[in-house]
């Protein structure tokens, strides 16, 4: 009898037991998929655009990364004290190319804050050469990228890709964070279909608006330097980036900054004003449709948020 007794009870006890068990799992997949489907906070900055130094801040609650480093380790580390962003939250630096305007403190950012470093072998290599860089970067700090393969930083999915610019090597960046789409365009000669493929994908666009052709052609630079700017490997002028964006508007898109604008041959009231017509002209309203912003040179531009 007594036997039975303790059967049933064990019998009972296993099924509680096996409900807790349940109830627990559900409790922990519940607070799992709330978890999921809150959706995180993607803040962008840019703290410097043009040829005396890029360097763009994109970060979520917990971490950053830059795109370029060509300004002060000093000021980037001020500008982005200013915004309650640590150092120590950065996951690394990506870098378009080698020129000075972009690298001037990745040797600084990696050796003096341990920030790796992340770009294709083509780049590290100019930047180990390049004179602007006076701190080497040590293996440690290194990380190489391939073109076209997505990696995972923290919050980040990136990817490079192939753009046309006379640097040692080049690449744009496709950006991904919780479902958000960040294209990097900053130095290019011309858009590309694998240019384009990114630009259609993008939610948030920087893309460059370099010169104001009228302001170029007329203005003091040498023959020689113009056609370097001008030419399918320079930089991309106003009514390039204003009838592409017109012609091929992305549906998803919802702000566009134009960035690297030239301090001799651009403004930012042009450049605005010459994109914003030629989208309006194609029925594309600003302010309605799409944000468009002109990046200022030398001032940080606001820090924009979204959710
Ligand atoms: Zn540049
Ligand atoms: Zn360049």
């Amino acid at each position: 009898m007594k036997a039975k007794y303790e059967y049933i009870f064990s019998f009972i006890e296993h099924k509680l037991r096996k409900n807790r068990l349940l109830l627990v799992t559900l409790w922990h997949f519940e607070i799992r998929k709330k978890k999921n489907e809150k959706k995180m906070k993607v803040k962008f900055m840019c703290l410097s655009s043009g040829s005396s130094g890029n360097c763009f801040y994109l970060g979520t609650e917990h971490y950053g990364i830059l795109i370029d480093a060509g300004i002060s380790l000093r000021s980037i580390r001020k500008t982005l004290k200013d915004i309650n962003v640590d150092m120590s939250t950065l996951r690394g630096v990506f870098v378009t190319h080698d020129h000075a305007d972009h690298i001037k403190s990745v040797g600084n950012i990696g050796e003096k804050c341990n920030i790796p470093i992340y770009s294709t072998k083509l780049v590290h290599q100019g930047i180990r050469k390049s004179y602007c860089v006076t701190q080497e970067l040590s293996a440690i700090n290194i990380r190489y990228i391939e073109k076209d393969k997505t990696i995972d930083v923290e919050d980040f999915h990136i990817t490079a890709f192939e753009v046309p610019h006379d640097g040692t090597d080049n690449v744009g960046y496709h950006i991904q964070i919780d479902g958000k789409i960040f294209c990097f365009l900053t130095d290019l000669g011309e858009i590309t279909p694998t240019v384009q493929k990114h630009i259609e994908q993008a939610n948030y666009l920087i893309i460059e608006a370099n010169y104001d052709r009228d302001m170029l052609m007329s203005g003091k630079y040498p023959m020689h330097l113009k056609q370097r700017i001008y030419g399918d490997h320079g930089h991309l002028c106003n009514d390039a980036t204003g009838d592409f964006l017109a012609n091929h508007f992305p549906k998803d898109l919802r702000y566009i900054w134009l960035c690297h604008l030239s301090k001799d041959n651009n403004q930012p009231n042009i450049a605005y004003h010459t994109v914003k017509q030629k989208l309006e002209e194609k029925g594309i309203i600003v302010d309605k449709d799409v944000q468009l912003f002109a990046l200022q040179r030398t001032i940080p531009s606001k820090l924009f948020t979204f959710e």
